[in-house]
C-alpha cells in the first residue's frame, strides 16, 4: 500500500502542511494493521497506531524497540516546529533511510520566526494592533499551541472519526512522574518505554548501539527541544553559544527585531556578554559563581538583573 495514498486524504487546510520523510513507499513496516474490535453484535472502529516521533532519543528509541519487536505500525508522526537542531533533522532523515520507513511530517503554516516578528495582530486588553507574538513564556507557550498542537490535532481529527486511533508515547521508565500530567492520562496512549523497563540513559545507548549519534547533539544536551527556546537554562544556552555559534547569532538577530525580553533576567546581548565574562575568568583560573562574579558581571552588563536562580 504506498502511504502517499494513505494520507492524501486527510484535509489539512487553514494551518498545516504535510510531507513525507523517505520516498520508499512501499514500506514492509507500515502496514495497515487495523483489526476489528467487536463491541456487542455491532462492528466498532478498525485500531490504527500512530508512533509520536520527535527524532530524540526516547521516541527514536521507542520506534526501534517497536520495529525489532515488529509491533504493528500505521503511521510514524513527527510535528515539526521548524526549531530543531540541524543535526536532528540530519537524524530524522537517517531514521527514515537506515529503516526503509515513511515518516510523516506535519508543519504550521506560518515558521515560529514570523509569529514571533512579523505576526500582526490586536492587543485583547488595548486593542492595540502588535507585530508578533515576541518571545514564549511560562504563561504564553503559544509556539506549543500553534506550532505543535494545532497540526497534529488537525491531522488528528479526520483519523479518530474514522479509526480507533492508539498513540505509543515515548516516556522513559524513569520519567513516570510525567504520567501524572492530565496530557498523558489519555486511554489512547500507549508507553511501550515503561513496559520495557527502558529508562533515559538505556534508551540513549540503545540508540548508539544502533548506529545513531546525532552527530554528538547528545553530548552537549541531555534534552534536546527547540533550540531557541527561552525557557532553556542558563547551562543550556550556555551550550548553545559555545557549542552552535551560527544558531545563537540567529538568536541574536531575532531578539534585536522583537518587543518581548528574551528572558526576565536577560536579553540575548546581555547574556552574551555573561559567557565572555566567564570565558574571562575561567582562563584566569577564577570562578564563575559567587558574588564577586555576580558582583562584576552585573557592572559589564550594565544592570537589570535581578535573578540568578537559573546559572
Ligand atoms: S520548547 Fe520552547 S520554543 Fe519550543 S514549542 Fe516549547 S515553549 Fe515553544
Amino acid at each position: 500500500m504506498k502511504n502517499t495514498d494513505t494520507f492524501s486524504v486527510y484535509d489539512l487546510h487553514g494551518g498545516a502542511t504535510y510531507s513525507t520523510i523517505n520516498t520508499v513507499y512501499e514500506s514492509r513496516l507500515l502496514m495497515w494493521s487495523a483489526f476489528v474490535f467487536q463491541g456487542g453484535d455491532e462492528l466498532s472502529k478498525l485500531r490504527y497506531n500512530l508512533v509520536s516521533f520527535s527524532g530524540g532519543k526516547d521516541s527514536t528509541a521507542m520506534l526501534l524497540g517497536m520495529i525489532e519487536r515488529k509491533m504493528p505500525i500505521d503511521c510514524i508522526l513527527f510535528s515539526d516546529t521548524g526549531l530543531e537542531f540541524p543535526d536532528m533533522y540530519d537524524h530524522i532523515n537517517k531514521v527514515a533511510e537506515r529503516e526503509n520507513i515513511t515518516i510523516t511530517r506535519i508543519k504550521y503554516k506560518f515558521s515560529f520566526e514570523y509569529l514571533l516578528i512579523d505576526h500582526r495582530m490586536k492587543c485583547r486588553n488595548c486593542n492595540k494592533i502588535k507585530q508578533g507574538f515576541s518571545w514564549p513564556g511560562i504563561r504564553t507557550r503559544w509556539c506549543t499551541s500553534r506550532l505543535k498542537n494545532l497540526p497534529r490535532e488537525r491531522f488528528l481529527r479526520p483519523l479518530r472519526e474514522k479509526y480507533e486511533v492508539y498513540e505509543y508515547v515515548g516516556i522513559a521508565a524513569d520519567e513516570l512522574y510525567r504520567l501524572d500530567r492530565k496530557t498523558n492520562q489519555n486511554p489512547y496512549h500507549i508507553h511501550p518505554l515503561i513496559e520495557w523497563g527502558m529508562t533515559e540513559s538505556d534508551c540513549l545507548k540503545y540508540c548508539y548501539e544502533c548506529g545513531y549519534d546525532w552527530n554528538g547533539l547528545y553530548e552537549h544536551f541531555h534534552r534536546v527541544s527547540c533550540w531557541c527556546c527561552p525557557l532553556q537554562s542558563i547551562a543550556e544556552l550556555r551550550k548553545l553559544y559555545k557549542h552552535y555559534p551560527e544558531l545563537w547569532q540567529k538568536l541574536k538577530e531575532w531578539d534585536s527585531r522583537t518587543w518581548r525580553e528574551f528572558r526576565f533576567d536577560y536579553n540575548v546581548q546581555q547574556l552574551e556578554q555573561r559567557f565572555i565574562y566567564e570565558n574571562e575568568r575561567l582562563s584566569n583560573g577564577l570562578s564563575i559563581t559567587g558574588r564577586d562574579f555576580y558582583r562584576e558581571m552585573r557592572s559589564r552588563i550594565n544592570g537589570g538583573i535581578t535573578n540568578e536562580k537559573n546559572s
